[in-house]
């Protein structure tokens, strides 16, 4: 049976006109590109990697990051799917031998989209620059240019605690799979629009003392990071990373823009998670 859920929409057969292939850039993947490059503008539809209606991203999960960050600005027009060449991934969930399935689905019958949360960052800088937006698909890292990150954690803009050590991950559900669970962080299904924030490496003795436990905030609860003396911070965006200076506040909250993935099969999350780390 599958899954049915407000989340998902359905999208008939012909309203996709146009697509764009992200690619790892191995020659298997290469391949596969051309392959299926080959097959759909046979099929009538158009290369276009300025404003693709469809996204297939072969390669991995890091692939399909760079494919979302190179059309985050355009997410209401667009949707993606994923071609795994290496082991299975969360967001590259079709086999390289599924792929004329894939085409064929695309062509001719139309897909169910599925709508997934993202992460909104809002750093605000002294002297009146303007704030910086940005999005993530798997999670946002906030850590000292160099030696210990030393911050208050606000939510909803009241202090909860003062935060020494490496630093803190901020993720979405999808990314919960992600860097998030090797801090410990619980797995959420991406029904739920939230943002877990989970401690790396956190200074806990009788001075200084954080909550220890992941915490998962749901939409409309902002969550802020505040610098205590050093202003300048190193902020990852999923595979990306960037150095920050005269920092006022970094904020995180869910996103208003979500990520649409196209869905021709149902291959429910928590089977995504067993067959990836049970087997
Ligand atoms: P990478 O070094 O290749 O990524 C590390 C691994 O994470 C890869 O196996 C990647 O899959 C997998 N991955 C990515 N997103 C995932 C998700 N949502 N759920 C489960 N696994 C996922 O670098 P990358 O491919 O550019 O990915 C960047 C991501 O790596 C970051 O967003 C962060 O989540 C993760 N990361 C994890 C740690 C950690 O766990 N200690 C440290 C740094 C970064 P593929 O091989 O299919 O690409
Ligand atoms: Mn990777």
């Amino acid at each position: 049976m599958s899954e049915k859920s407000t989340y998902i929409k359905d999208v008939p057969a012909g309203r996709l006109k146009t697509f764009a292939i992200e690619n790892r850039g191995d020659a298997f993947s290469d391949a596969l590109r051309k392959h299926i490059f080959d097959q759909l503008t046979a099929s009538k539809l158009i290369y276009d990697d300025i404003q693709p209606d469809l996204v297939i991203s072969v390669g991995g999960d890091g692939t399909l990051l760079q494919a979302f960050h190179r059309y985050s600005d355009q997410l209401n027009g667009t949707a993606f799917v994923g071609v795994h060449t290496g082991h299975l991934g969360f967001y590259a969930d079709w086999t390289a031998g599924e792929v004329d399935a894939l085409v064929h689905s695309i062509v001719s019958e139309g897909f169910n989209s599925v709508e997934y949360p993202l992460l909104c960052v809002s750093v605000s800088y002294m002297d009146e620059k303007p704030p910086k937006n940005f999005l993530a698909l798997n999670e946002c890292t906030v850590r000292s240019v160099e030696g210990l990150l030393v911050a208050d954690v606000m939510i909803k803009g009241e202090k909860f605690e003062s935060f020494r050590g490496d630093g803190l991950c901020f993720s979405t559900p999808t990314g919960s799979t992600a860097y998030n669970k090797g801090l410990s962080g619980a797995i959420i299904h991406p029904s739920l629009p939230s943002i877990q924030l989970t401690e790396i490496a956190s200074i806990n003795n009788r001075v200084y003392r954080t909550v220890g436990s992941p915490l998962i905030l749901p939409e409309h609860h902002h969550c802020q990071v505040m610098p205590v003396t050093d202003r300048s911070f190193t902020l990852s965006l999923d595979h990306l990373s960037s150095i920050h200076d005269e920092v006022q506040q970094i904020e995180f909250s869910v996103a208003k823009e979500k990520i649409r993935f196209a869905r021709f099969r149902p291959f429910p999350f928590w089977r995504r998670v067993r067959d990836s780390f049970i087997g």
